[in-house]
């Protein structure tokens, strides 16, 4: 008790992303709100902030066309089914992601096949993307992990060379930018998520892009349940869900995106900090981006090594949460073709379907070909970090890691 009332002491309080001390809600979102409430139109199908937001975000991105949807999740799950794979066909992957990328593929009646990732950033490469290619690859799949860009020269000259549209999700990389672009823009199709924690909310909800015009047709087609809205004799074209944003998101959207650079300026600038501030410890490296990149830092992640720092991230991160900086050793703990999902197979009853249909060479996992996948995890050590950080929150994390790498040993 004594020892925890003196820590409280020198403790300062983070900025949290999952209430308002974190984020930037306020008049401006309640004010669109209203305007939506005394409308009485909650529907994107007749109101006109989702179209707002949809249009803004493009002229952001610098695409031809966006569409807002429920979720990432949804959002993912649209880019794929705008692909319209047949069962068992495959898209090429990362085991470092979130699950929301990975089980609409599975939805869809497709393959997940797992590259190798580069431990310096956490993300696939065209030379861990090339062996995974095969005559039934639908598609390449690359998350721009904690904000920071994937090396897309390389995988879109691989994926041009085969004829193969590429998905990127930028879920954490809102604003990143490599070769004057900004993500979601160089590939086929652009995901997005707007789910409390990233760098502008609605709460739930997705965002998708692209400028082909066919792919865009059917995007919009998925998320309206494929009723083909004002043409001269709509149907139903094919199987697809409601995946659409309310007007009561879209107008906290609107809001969330006009706040959308300044918060990304105030994370860059932030990460710049700590990164001067620690970049000398021993034991750690600072977050390393490929040639021409903007890291936009959804999180701060350090790779740690436990050959200098006994106890290494997991040891690391014990410390700090006695300093009040909740932190994440490990990231997602394990590679997502760890999870029951993938172990067990377990989609729909007792079908095992899609995985009925898959290559046995592409669901047999072994470790052997994702070293850099299991060192990059096991090196991680993801800081908290958000829009809301001032210089003294900034200074705090940078002193308590000091502290903490000193208790270590090191
Ligand atoms: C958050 C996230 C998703 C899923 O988004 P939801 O809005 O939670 O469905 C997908 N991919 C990545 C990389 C994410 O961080």
């Amino acid at each position: 008790m004594e020892s925890s009332t003196l820590l409280a002491e020198q403790r300062i309080s983070l900025p949290s992303d999952q209430d308002a001390s974190g984020r930037t809600l306020g008049d401006e979102e309640l004010d669109l709100l209203g305007q939506v409430i005394r409308s009485g139109t909650l529907t994107s199908t007749k109101g006109e902030f989702v179209r707002l937001l949809e249009k803004r975000f493009a002229e952001v991105l610098g695409v031809q066309h966006v569409y807002a949807c429920a979720s990432g999740t949804a959002a993912i799950h649209t880019a794929v089914a705008a692909l319209d794979p047949n069962p068992g066909d495959e898209f090429v992957t990362t085991p470092i992601t979130d699950m929301g990328a990975l089980a609409p593929i599975l939805y869809q009646g497709a393959i997940p096949v797992f590259a190798d990732v580069d431990p310096r950033t956490f993300n696939v490469t065209a030379e861990t993307i090339a062996p995974c290619l095969s005559d039934r690859t639908k598609g390449i799949i690359v998350t721009h992990l904690f904000g920071n860009p994937c090396d897309m020269r390389g995988i879109m000259e691989l994926a041009r060379a085969k004829n193969l549209p590429v998905i990127e999700d930028c879920a954490q990389a809102f604003m990143a930018e490599q070769g004057g672009q900004k993500m979601g823009a160089i590939g086929t199709i652009g995901c997005f998520s707007l789910q409390q924690g990233k760098h502008m909310t609605t709460g739930e909800g997705g965002l998708v892009c692209t400028s082909d015009p066919a792919l865009a047709r059917r995007m919009f087609l998925f998320i309206n349940k494929a009723w083909g809205y004002g043409d001269p004799k709509p149907d139903h074209y094919f199987l697809a869900p409601n995946y659409r944003m309310s007007e009561l998101q879209g107008a906290v959207g609107v809001a969330q995106l006009s706040k959308l650079k300044a918060s990304v300026v105030n994370r860059v600038l932030a990460a710049a900090r700590l990164t001067e501030h620690i970049g000398d410890l021993p034991g750690i490296e600072t977050p390393y981006t490929y040639p021409k990149s903007m890291h936009t830092y959804w999180k701060y992640c350090l790779r740690v090594d436990s050959g200098t720092l006994p106890g290494g991230a997991v040891g690391l991160a014990q410390i700090l949460a006695k300093k009040g900086i909740s932190s994440a050793p490990r990231y997602i703990q394990k590679p997502a073709f760890m999870c029951e999902i993938f172990q067990r197979q377990r989609t729909f009853g007792s079908s095992r379907f899609p995985f009925t249909l898959a290559r046995p060479e592409t669901v047999d996992y072994n470790p052997d070909r994702f070293k850099g996948t299991f060192a990059a995890l096991e090196s991680a050590l993801v800081l908290p970090l958000n829009e809301r950080y001032t210089d003294q929150h900034v200074d705090y994390v940078a002193q308590s890691l000091r502290d903490a790498i000193r208790q270590l040993g090191a």
